[in-house]
C-alpha cells in the first residue's frame, strides 16, 4: 500500500506533537509555578512564625530582666533597713530577714528562667537563619521557574509550527485508507498506531511475534498488524 514507508515518520512527528502539546498545557496551567509559589509561601510563613516566637522570647527576656532588677533593689533596700539601726524589734528583724531571703530566692528563680529564655533565643536564631535561606531559595526558584516556563513556551510554539509543517509534507505520500486506519488506531493505542518490528519484536507492545506469524506477514500484501497489540507494524 502506498505510503507504508512514510508511516513511521508520520508516527514520530505525531508523537512529538503530542509531547509538545502535553508539555504546553502543563506549562500553561502553571502547575510548576504554582507548586514553587506554594513552597515559597510555606517557607515564608515558617519564617514568620519563628520571628514571632523570637519576639515573644525577647519580651519575656526584658520582663525577667526588670523583675530581677526590681527584686535586687528591694532586697538591697531591705538589707539597708536591717543594718541602719532603725529596727530594734527582734520579730520585725526576723520578718525582714525572711523577706530578704524570699526576694533573693525569687530573683534566683527569675535568673534561671532568663537563662532558659536565652537558650531558646539561640535555638530560634539558628532556626531563623535556616528558614531565611529556605525562603531565599524559594524566591529564586519561583523566579527561575517563571522565567524558564515562558522561554520554554516560546520554544514549544516554534517546534509545534515546524512539526505541523513536516506533517503536512508527509501526508500526501500516504494512502488515504491507510491514513484512516492510522488515525483510528492512534487514540486507542495511547497515540502510537505504528511500530517498527525489530528482530521480530513489535516495538509497540514489545512482544516477540511467532516465526510462523512473521513469515506470514513477510509474504502478505497490504497492511501488516501485530498479532498481540494490533498496531500496524513496519519491518525495520
Ligand atoms: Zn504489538
Amino acid at each position: 500500500m502506498r505510503g507504508m514507508d512514510r508511516l513511521l515518520e508520520l508516527q514520530e512527528i505525531d508523537s512529538a506533537i503530542d509531547r509538545l502539546t502535553h508539555r504546553k498545557a502543563e506549562l500553561e496551567s502553571g502547575q510548576e509555578l504554582g507548586a514553587a509559589r506554594a513552597a515559597l509561601e510555606d517557607a515564608e510563613s515558617k519564617l514568620g512564625e519563628l520571628q514571632l516566637a523570637l519576639d515573644a522570647v525577647g519580651r519575656e527576656q526584658s520582663r525577667l530582666e526588670h523583675e530581677i532588677d526590681s527584686f535586687e533593689q528591694k532586697a538591697a533596700a531591705e538589707e539597708k533597713r536591717m543594718y541602719d539601726g532603725s529596727i530594734v524589734n527582734v520579730k520585725e528583724l526576723e520578718a525582714l530577714q525572711h523577706e530578704i531571703a524570699s526576694l533573693k530566692e525569687r530573683r534566683s528563680r527569675a535568673e534561671d528562667e532568663l537563662l532558659e529564655q536565652m537558650v531558646r533565643r539561640e535555638d530560634l536564631e539558628a532556626r531563623i537563619v535556616t528558614a531565611e535561606q529556605g525562603a531565599a531559595a524559594g524566591r529564586e526558584h519561583v523566579e527561575t521557574v517563571g522565567g524558564e516556563a515562558s522561554r520554554e513556551l516560546d520554544r514549544i510554539g516554534v517546534d509545534l509550527a515546524t512539526k505541523a509543517a513536516e506533517r503536512e509534507a508527509a501526508l500526501p505520500a500516504i494512502d488515504e485508507e491507510l491514513l484512516e486506519l492510522y488515525e483510528d488506531l492512534r487514540p486507542q493505542k495511547k497515540g502510537v498506531a505504528v511500530a517498527a518490528l525489530v528482530d521480530g519484536v513489535c516495538q509497540g507492545c514489545h512482544e516477540k511475534l511467532s516465526a510462523l506469524e512473521l513469515d506470514r506477514l513477510k509474504h502478505s500484501e497490504g497492511v501488516k498488524r501485530c498479532e498481540y497489540c494490533r498496531r500496524i507494524v513496519i519491518f525495520g
